[in-house]
């Protein structure tokens, strides 16, 4: 039997997984569901939740809770989990440690190896903080493949016919469009455009500036934008975006949000697609774009597929509609397509038969750099080897010339973008050719870029007199962005120390916060009362999410803290008085 390899959708908002067996794509269930919000969090106890029981706490501890970590990806930033600070490497590693924990109870084996989507726009320190954030989890990541390259995959694999397909890729936090050609088993993309900022978050909080105005109309006061004030605006204006994807008007309502006043305000979805247009033309632009690149017009496409949650919006539909005559739908579960994709992939990785063969491209220009005398100026600009759109993997070489007589070194640089300058990309890596011939100017050095399957990039500078016996190769696929033994030291608090291949020793993630293990062993009625306390917390968290009063809110988040602590500590008799309490409320508040 082949070495089961999983695919992983890791999304901004929520993350799927998928694994291909005996053919057949199947959508592995987290925690009962195929979607796990990418939500990270610490419980009342300190210890660290993954999914929903992190979404559960965003509103009611915001300091313990991190949401949409996958912006932050490739940057040099850091994020608060309550006392700590992380990465977006290593947020992002307690995920998808999670989904390798979830994937090894539903598999029933060890899973070590992955095949992770990314945005098709992301650039190379996004992939590789992508690859870095597998390694702290324990995964070998095989191959990372585009979000929509992975959603032709899935809907390519039953296509004979030959198509060329627009797919319109909107999530929690990206959007990337991909023209792609289908014939024959073999997905082709022709061009890929995209916005690695732009998504359903930024919706949100153009809502969350309307409602801090309406708010500030209605009652003359200026919100202060703490923390708490914030994410609470923001799950009620992300609910509301999702009623008026289906209904014209919602009727938005947050008690106390001030602690004195109310937010109540009607929103019409005309209101609401006037506050997004701007950033809907902004996708329209890529998409003119992509097609541009592909030198297609949309009269060449025979279908738009819609993918990430965000498509749902029916203006999306309507402009695709109206500008470009397309007529978009969904062709499998937007959410679950770019996972299946990803299994696929990952299948035919792990040796299984059958399937559709992936032809894809670099969105991105890798250039190197070189003195240019343009318009009687000196300057160094960027000069391109691999231009975006050329197939994957790739492998080009240019030229360049030593200024000096007897130069005996030079400085390669690779540079990923689309500007003529430097500083208008951004900057991968450099390294010195030394020893080079002392000889006169002009000397030639082959610059040669490799380009490999997962849009990272391998560098090899040779001398041309002297053959390969100057090159030096500039190999970024192992190198991450942070340093993974100081990644693996921070991580340990949470998840304990382990290494990459520390199957057996992988501690096991408490997701819940009754897990059995944190616990001293229960006589049978101290099991009863966990069971009971477990029972009662799910019920209140439901209740949360619904629309309870303030004060209600406060009581049952202060009865699910506190019993929380009674089982940390071990006592029994206040877990008791606890459950009575929570009990009493919600058999109140209860429909
Ligand atoms: P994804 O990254 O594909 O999981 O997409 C998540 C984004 O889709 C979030 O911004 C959600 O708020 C948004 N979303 C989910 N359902 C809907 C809906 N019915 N209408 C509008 N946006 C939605």
């Amino acid at each position: 039997m082949n070495e089961l390899i999983v695919g992983i959708d890791l999304g901004t908002t929520n993350s799927e997984l998928s694994v291909l067996r005996d053919g057949k794509v199947e959508v592995l269930p987290i925690h009962g569901n195929p979607i796990m919000p990418s939500c990270v969090g610490l419980d009342p106890s300190g210890k660290l939740i993954v999914g929903q029981a992190a979404r559960n706490q965003l509103v009611a501890a915001p300091e313990h809770t991190v949401l949409s970590i996958k912006r932050k990806m490739g940057e040099d930033a850091k994020v608060r989990l309550g006392e700590q600070e992380f990465s977006p490497e290593e947020v992002s590693s307690f995920i998808l440690r999670e989904l390798k924990q979830e994937a090894e109870r539903q598999l029933g084996q060890p899973v070590r190896k992955a095949v992770i989507t990314v945005p098709a726009f992301f650039n190379e320190r996004q992939r590789k903080a992508t690859q870095a954030a597998g390694d702290l989890a324990g995964l070998e990541v095989v191959r990372i493949i585009n979000e929509p390259t992975a959603a032709a995959l899935a809907y390519g694999a039953g296509v004979t016919e030959g198509e060329t397909m627009l797919v319109y890729d909107l999530g929690g936090g990206t959007f990337d469009v991909s023209v792609v050609v289908m014939e024959q088993g073999v997905v082709e993309v022709k061009a890929s455009h995209g916005d690695t900022h732009l998504g359903g978050d930024d919706f949100d909080q153009l809502l969350v500036d309307h409602a801090v105005k309406e708010f500030k109309r209605q009652h003359s006061v200026e919100l202060t934008p703490d923390v708490r004030t914030l994410r609470r605006l923001q799950v009620v204006m992300e609910r509301a975006k999702r009623i008026l994807s289906d209904e014209p008007f919602v009727n938005v309502r947050e008690e106390y949000l001030d602690g004195q006043h109310h937010l109540e305000m009607e929103l019409t979805r005309d209101d609401y697609e006037r506050l997004i247009l701007p950033l809907l033309e902004k996708t329209l632009t890529c998409v003119h774009q992509s097609l541009a690149d592909a030198k297609l017009s949309p009269r060449d496409i025979h279908k738009v597929m819609l993918v990430g949650g965000a498509t749902r919006t029916p203006l999306v539909h309507r402009l695709l509609q109206e500008r470009l005559r397309l007529d978009p739908r969904f062709e499998i579960n937007p959410d679950l397509i770019v996972a299946m994709g990803a299994a696929i992939q990952a299948g035919v990785i792990a040796g299984e038969k059958r399937h559709s063969i992936l032809v894809d491209i670099t969105p991105h220009t890798y250039s190197t750099t070189a003195l240019s005398f343009r318009r009687g100026l000196e300057e160094i600009v960027c000069v391109p080897i691999i231009p975006r759109n050329t197939p994957l993997p790739a492998s080009k070489s240019e030229i360049v010339f030593t200024l000096y007589d007897n130069q005996a070194q030079v400085k390669v640089e690779a540079y990923q973008g689309e500007g003529d300058l430097p500083d208008q990309n951004i900057f991968i890596g450099d390294f010195l050719v030394e020893g080079l011939s002392r000889v006169p100017s002009g000397n030639p050095i082959i610059i040669h870029f490799d380009l490999d399957l997962n849009g990272l990039l391998k560098v090899t500078a040779t001398e041309k007199a002297t053959g390969l016996a100057k090159s030096i190769t500039l190999d970024t696929h192992g190198q991450h962005v942070i340093n993974l033994d100081e990644a693996r030291r921070n991580i340990a608090t949470l998840v304990g120390p382990y290494g990459p291949d520390a199957a057996e020793g992988t501690p096991e993630l408490a997701t819940d916060l009754l897990a059995e293990e944190e616990i001293e062993q229960p006589v049978a009625d101290t099991q009863q009362l966990l069971n009971t306390a477990k029972d009662l917390r799910k019920r209140g968290e439901v209740l949360l999410q619904k629309t309870v009063s303030a004060e209600d809110a406060q009581e049952i988040r202060e009865l699910i803290h506190q019993s929380a602590t009674a089982i940390k500590d071990g006592d029994w008799p206040a877990l008791a008085a606890r459950n009575d309490s929570l009990s009493d409320v919600l058999f109140y508040l209860e429909d």
